[in-house]
């Protein structure tokens, strides 16, 4: 059987269980957490991330994806101390996490050198650990797919090609992106089975995502509970309609759910709570109303909820 890489080492497949495809134990803007690390209290975070994943683990959740890139304050030891403290096995990616903007170290170099640094971080270590990423993390949002950005997805794109390690691309469908995502992975012979298309569930456009599924890769429905995006409700009976269609096999649900993000101050949370912004967003509402809301309409039995949370992100992360 195949082996993954987690940030505790190789495991077998087979032992991953039930698995969230998407969630984030902690993000922040990573500059600025470097420049003023007194603005942070890592203990407060690391007591979030625990709770959240504890939370998860209760509702059988055995594995974690975790596309934390660079500019999302990527930090492994961090994981690891949570992976560590819950039993909770939790995958790492390489990758950048860029609407646009490139550092100057990677707009002065080619696509091959920025690929070779996420292969190293595939096959040799990250951050000067021996923890290896498990796959790959790029992004396309409302800018579309930039001159950098399509440089992101090139060079994500080749290390997958020479590593086989899967990819999984952050979209924004209210600007079409993800065909044109594909399209690159596609004319750098990235085998497609391996690629998910993150946020896809942000759209009701049952026949967009329907498209990038006709390409071969899998759709995240992975932000349930970000309101502002599409409600719940809305989120759900995009879901039943694909599993009515017939697509059980290339759905992946999950939450994207930041045990702490500093994007915004603290008080905002309150507010987009009280605003309809965010509801219930944590790491189990899709098992506290989403998988039960799927069950009464009649699309998820105990076998649809297996191939959704254990045998996709399987087949997807070992191909
Ligand atoms: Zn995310």
């Amino acid at each position: 059987m195949s082996n993954l890489q987690t940030v505790n080492g190789s495991v077998d497949a087979d032992e991953l269980g039930v698995i969230l495809t998407h969630e984030h134990v902690r993000f922040r803007d990573e500059a600025v957490a470097a420049e003023w690390p007194d603005r942070y209290d890592e203990q407060e975070e690391l007591d979030s991330a625990l709770a959240a994943v504890r939370e998860a683990k209760s509702r059988g959740v055995q594995t974690i994806v975790d596309p934390t890139a660079m500019f999302g304050g990527r930090d492994v030891r961090f994981m690891k101390s949570v992976a560590d403290q819950t039993g909770v096995h939790i995958l790492a990616c390489t990758g950048i996490y860029s609407y646009d903007h490139l550092p100057n170290y990677f707009a002065n170099r080619d696509v091959d050198v920025m690929a070779e640094h996420f292969v190293a971080d595939l096959q040799r270590g990250i951050q000067g650990t021996d923890i290896r990423a498990a796959f790959l993390k790029c992004a396309a949002d409302a800018p579309g797919v930039t001159d950098n950005v399509e440089k992101i997805h090139r060079a994500v794109a080749r290390a997958s090609v020479q590593t086989g390690a899967p990819i999984m691309a952050h979209s924004m469908p209210a600007v079409a992106t993800g065909p044109r995502q594909v399209e690159i992975f596609e004319q750098e012979g990235v085998d497609l089975a391996r690629v998910q298309i993150a946020h896809c569930g942000d759209t009701d456009d049952v026949e967009y995502i329907e498209r990038l599924i006709d390409m071969g890769v899998y759709v995240g429905l992975d932000r349930y509970g970000l309101e502002m995006f599409l409600p719940i409700e809305t989120r759900n009976a995009t879901a039943a309609e694909l599993l009515r269609r017939g697509h059980t096999e290339r759905v992946l649900i999950s939450q994207d759910y930041c045990a702490t993000i500093d994007w915004f101050p603290p008080e905002a949370a309150a507010v987009f709570e009280s605003q309809g912004a965010i509801r219930n967003w944590s790491m189990t509402l899709v098992f506290d109303e989403v998988v039960p809301a799927l069950r009464e309409q009649g699309v998820m039995d105990d076998e649809a909820f297996r191939t959704i949370f254990v045998e996709n992100p399987k087949r997807w992360l070992t191909a």
